[in-house]
């Protein structure tokens, strides 16, 4: 019965006087509407705006890299894995029973959006009689806009460690045995390029994998120049049309900001020129990928995005996006919050602790290092309190503390066990108590994915205004529409943060509609209620 059961195929067009297809484009004229709020001196004033933009989406599907620094760490080693499972369409044996390669975790790869509905059963619905169902009609994520499929990712990277993916992924201790004597080969023949190492910015404890590393230990231009010649290799080797290059290694110290070194682009090219023992190696990496026009995400939470390099890489029309995946914990509080505050419920303390047992967790044991992620952690639920002037009072924050220590024995396992507690009516009080065990790598393996997608489709989106004559341009270089997978989102100079999760996946579906000229997705769902 076709009402019924939609058919596999999950391909769709739109059919609209506001979007043309041609052989590599998708345009649409689409209208944002928005809601602008003034005060007249007596009163407010709300008015309705409109602006029209024309979006434009290059159809064709690239050949995609994706460079990791931090390749051989256990996220590096867990995705590379994950993607050739994935690949070779790999099932595996495990203590539970037999186990087959996905994408669980993956927003783009493992949930599905709404795409509007269709007409159900034809079952009568109305007072008239003619009236029939309808249903949701759901596409996964990915059927949106012509996305890469990450099985298509060509993967390299960099480590300050020389063990290749094989014997990497076997220090990781993430992956079944019986998965991982499947991609050994493949695995074994993947080495990570040395990358630049200045010990000054991760734990003095990770001294010991540092034996693969160009030579210098501060900032120079033959660092930059080096990496950007890697990427080039990497893309030539591989027949590739561009790279997107991810950090995924250790966590850094927070770079002192120093006006007249980190301030502007060009003090900051001519800091790292000289030498300067304050640009940290993240913050090469990202002025390398600036200047080389690839994708730079900062996996991590440290302050790689000093305001030098988010003005080289608007100078530029370079993408970047950070900070630090939002994996576990953290997302789970960026959801959870959004939830009690938007129910009127006065959340007044948040008290988060981990424990882990892997490198990171060894590396975060050194106070500067976990400061860097403790600032990250801590500012999640900010724009949620802010908003909610019934419950708080201007400059009123719920007490936030985080605890992270390293346990050698759960290895990836983190442990996060988190308590909030609220004020609710009449001067009650709830306690929720939450106990989160998971793969690390495994969670944010996935996230990995995600972003190298979300920004490579970034880069063949284009728009303009409707009205006015001005060329087709690219988004704003800060990609904040990768928030919904960072703890920290890097957002344009001076726009706000949205923390929410919620509205971190709205932004991220709708904006993907409108490029195909469809409204956002409302839930208002007034066909099931006014017939
Ligand atoms: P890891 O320690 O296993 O891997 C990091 C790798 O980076 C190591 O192999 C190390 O040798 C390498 N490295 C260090 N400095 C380098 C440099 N300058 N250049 C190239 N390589 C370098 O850690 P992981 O578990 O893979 O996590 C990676 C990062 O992701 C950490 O900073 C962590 O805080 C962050 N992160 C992880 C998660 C998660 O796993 N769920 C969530 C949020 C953030």
């Amino acid at each position: 019965n076709s009402a019924t059961s939609p058919p596999k195929d999950l391909s769709f067009v739109v059919d609209s006087p506001n979007v043309e297809y041609t052989d590599n484009e998708i345009l649409s004229k689409y209208t944002y509407r928005t809601t602008a709020v003034t005060w007249d001196g007596g009163k407010h004033v709300v008015t309705p705006k409109e602006t029209v933009y024309n979006f434009k989406v290059d159809r064709r599907i690239p050949k995609v890299g994706m460079m990791l620094v931090g390749w051989g760490g256990n996220n590096g080693s867990t995705v590379t894995a994950g993607i050739i499972a994935n690949r070779r369409g790999l099932a595996w044996d495990s203590r539970e029973g037999p186990r087959s390669a996905n994408y669980y975790g993956s927003v783009l790869m493992g949930s599905t959006i709404k795409l509007g509905t269709r007409a159900g059963s034809g079952k009568v619905m109305n007072k008239t009689g003619t009236g029939v169902s309808n249903k949701d009609f759901n596409i996964p994520f990915h059927n949106i806009l012509p996305m890469v499929h990450p099985n298509d990712l060509v993967i390299g990277g960099w480590d300050i460690n020389n063990m290749d993916l094989s014997r990497a992924m076997d220090r990781a201790g993430v992956l079944e045995p019986t998965l991982k004597a499947q991609i050994r080969k493949e695995m074994a023949s993947m080495v990570p390029l040395p990358s630049i190492y200045y010990p000054d910015f991760i734990a003095a404890n990770q001294e010991d994998r540092a034996n693969n590393i160009l030579s210098g230990s501060t900032a120079s231009m033959a660092h930059v120049d080096q990496i950007r010649q890697d990427i080039r290799e990497f893309k030539a080797q591989n027949g590739l049309d561009k790279v997107i290059v991810q950090w995924t290694a250790n966590t850094e110290r927070f770079s002192d900001i120093i006006p007249g070194v980190h301030d502007t682009a060009d003090n900051l090219l001519k800091a790292i020129a000289g030498g300067h023992p304050e640009v940290s190696p993240s913050t090469v990496f990202a002025v390398a990928c600036i200047l080389e026009g690839t994708p730079f995400i900062n996996g991590s939470p440290q302050n790689t995005f000093v305001p030098g390099a988010i003005a080289l890489a608007e100078r530029h029309d370079a993408f970047i996006g950070g900070d630090d995946f939002k994996s576990g914990q953290t997302k789970m509080k960026s959801a959870l919050v959004d939830f009690m505050i938007n129910a009127g419920l006065k959340l007044t303390s948040i008290a988060s602790y981990n424990h882990l047992g892997n490198n990171d967790g060894k590396n975060l044991s050194a106070q500067k290092q976990f400061r860097s992620k403790e600032i990250s952690k801590s500012n999640v639920v900010d724009d949620m309190v802010e908003a909610n002037s019934v419950l708080y009072k201007e400059g009123e924050h719920p007490n936030h503390t985080v605890v992270i220590k390293y346990m050698p024995a759960v290895g990836d396992s983190k442990r996060a066990l988190d308590e909030y507690y609220s004020e609710i009516f009449m001067g009650g009080h709830q306690t929720i108590s939450i106990f989160n065990v998971c793969e690390d790598s495994l969670l944010a393996s996935p996230l990995i994915i995600d972003l190298v997608l979300v920004a490579e489709m970034m880069t063949r989106i284009q728009w303009r205004l409707q009205t006015g004559d001005d060329d087709y341009k690219g988004f704003h270089s800060v990609l904040s529409i990768l928030s919904y997978m960072l703890k920290a989102p890097l957002t344009p100079p001076g726009t706000p943060v949205v923390n929410a999760l919620a509205k971190q996946r709205s932004a991220l579906i709708n904006i993907f509609r409108a490029c195909v000229g469809l409204e956002p997705e409302s839930d208002m769902t007034l066909e099931h209620k006014l017939f």
